[in-house]
């Protein structure tokens, strides 16, 4: 607040009680408070309008309701704009601020002279921070990096931010691009480094994305998107670094949003439906159950991979209606079978952080009438990963219905002993790359020899996945690996198919 600001205390009754000498020497007129006072009466204490004096000063009043009447403040029109353009959080320019003058770039191009860049900054993790150790932290934790992204900025950059953990820097005159590189590489170490607020340490990263212009664009909202596009290709490479635009990731995005729009429409189409893959236990030597995958039929795409389309469901939170409808349909279809043969289903980590989870697979178990313990659920490690904490409570009480639960895709990622420790899992599905890896692959078949025996100590059984050829089982046999599951058992089938490849391969033949 500046030094000269005018200040009042005002009654209820429209009296000034305590003007300070600014406002006692700007504002004399009974009828402009009553006039405040009366807005304020009529909209639960809040008056805020612009007034001109009779030499033709402009000034903007605004009131605060408190006890017996409001406080009023008035300023000139020039900090009020100002003030409109700051953010009170880091004292940077804001949103506005950056769109005005970003507009002004665009249509002064001999401003930008050699060329210019736009940079978007945010930071990984803020809103974890934010969460567990609350605002006034995380609000600390911005002034701290606005502070360092100031202070790696050249002469004539403009930086604001944008709101949330999101800053934004124009960076103009400037030969580009090395110099927004050199400006997005300083900002990500200075980020990088530890930040102490009240007293606690606290290690953050940020991911930048950087725009050139002109370049085609002449459109702010356009080059905004463009940078964000880069950040997000920056953050998918690892946090901590920054990534120019480039035309390719436009397409990219167009492709996700498009099949984004035709996935949201597939499940009340009917588009999708489930095949089954048969897991054959080397000890029975028997079928013992079977794996639900997903198969999306879109009458303008063909059939689309799960690889392609799950990922988008993912990250647009789509994967939670998808998935419960494979649960559903997977167990009344289970239910059908002629033997009492598993059925494992494929859950996303994302459906774990929904709290409806454990509610959605008791619903499933108990309009289907499936036996809860004829239903495996298959989750990998990013589910420990994600949800943390509440995964395993989710884990325990997904046991205490009496479901199974095997670890996917075990050897690739994080493959953490740790997990295996942290819940008893049924089984273990070691990663198909593994299994059938090249002819000579010594890693590979360590690996799955490894995870063999581990499992045997743990009481887990293994399941080796993509088995295709005679050789390859005789070498997982070799292994240890209880489970088979691949090619050369069967491809995934209709669910018609079942009872006749059970007819001919079960229960024991093989
Ligand atoms: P996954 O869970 O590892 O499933 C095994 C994948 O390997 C399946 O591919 C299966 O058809 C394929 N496969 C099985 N045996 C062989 C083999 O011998 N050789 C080769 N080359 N491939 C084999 P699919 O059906 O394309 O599924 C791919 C992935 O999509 C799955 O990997 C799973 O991560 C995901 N997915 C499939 N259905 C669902 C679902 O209902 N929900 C979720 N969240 N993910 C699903
Ligand atoms: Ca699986
Ligand atoms: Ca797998």
């Amino acid at each position: 607040m500046s030094m000269n600001r005018a200040v009042a205390i005002m009654g209820p009754d429209g009296k000034l009680l305590m003007p300070n000498l600014v406002f006692g020497k700007l504002f004399a007129d009974a009828e402009l408070f009553d006039r405040i006072n009366r807005d304020a009466g009529a909209n639960n204490g809040k008056c805020e309008r612009q007034i001109t004096l009779a030499d033709g000063r402009a000034f903007w009043v605004e009131t605060i309701p408190m006890d017996g009447g409001w406080l009023v403040s008035a300023y000139s029109m020039t900090e009020r704009s100002a003030k409109a353009r700051t953010d009170t959080v880091t004292k940077l320019g804001n949103r506005l601020m950056f769109h005005e003058q970003l507009a002004e770039l665009l249509t002064n191009p001999d401003r930008a002279g050699t060329g210019a860049a736009l940079l978007v900054i945010d930071l990984d993790r803020f809103k974890a921070i934010n969460e567990s150790l609350g605002r006034n932290i995380g609000d600390g934790l911005l002034g701290q990096v606005a502070e360092r992204i100031r202070s790696a900025l050249g002469h004539g950059d403009i930086v604001a931010r944008l709101g949330g953990d999101k800053f934004a820097i124009i960076q103009a005159g400037a030969p580009q691009p090395q110099s927004a590189a050199a400006l997005a590489g300083r900002i990500v170490d200075l980020i990088g480094r530890p930040f102490l607020v009240e007293g606690q340490l606290i290690d953050v990263a940020a991911s930048a994305g950087i725009v050139l212009f002109p370049a085609g664009t002449a459109d702010c909202e356009q080059l905004l998107k463009n940078a964000d596009l880069a950040l997000h290709r920056a953050k998918g490479d690892g946090h901590g670094t920054y990534r120019f635009f480039e035309m390719a990731m436009d397409e990219k995005m167009r492709y996700r949003r498009n099949l984004e729009i035709d996935l949201r429409r597939a499940l009340a189409r009917g588009e999708f439906a489930l095949v089954y893959q048969p897991q054959f236990n080397l000890r029975l030597n028997a079928i013992t159950g079977f794996e639900a995958l997903l198969r999306w039929q879109s009458p303008t795409r063909g059939a689309v991979s799960p690889l392609e389309f799950i990922p988008v469901a993912e990250d647009t939170g789509i994967i939670n209606s998808i998935g419960e409808w494979v649960l559903r349909t997977a167990c009344l279809e289970a239910a059908t079978w002629p033997g009492a043969q598993n059925v494992s289903v494929n859950v996303s980590s994302i459906q774990f952080k929904n709290q409806n989870l454990v509610a959605t697979i008791m619903s499933a178990l108990g309009e289907s009438g499936l036996d809860p313990r004829r239903l495996e659920l298959e989750i990998t490690e990013s589910v420990m990963l994600d949800a943390g904490g509440t995964a395993l409570a989710t884990l325990q009480n997904l046991r205490q219905i009496g479901a199974r639960v095997a670890l996917d895709d075990f050897g690739i990622g994080y493959s953490s002993l740790g997990y295996l420790r942290s819940f008893p899992f049924d089984r273990i599905k070691i990663d198909q790359s593994f299994v059938r890896g090249t002819p000579n692959d010594a890693t590979g078949r360590a690996i799955v020899r490894a995870i063999a025996s581990l499992g045997h100590s743990l009481g887990m059984a293994t399941v080796a996945e993509g088995v295709e050829t005679e050789e390859q089982m005789a070498r997982i046999v070799s292994d240890g690996c209880t489970d088979v599951q691949g090619y050369l058992i069967s491809r995934p089938m209709p669910p018609e198919q079942i009872g006749k490849f059970l007819a001919i391969r079960g229960p024991n033949a093989q």
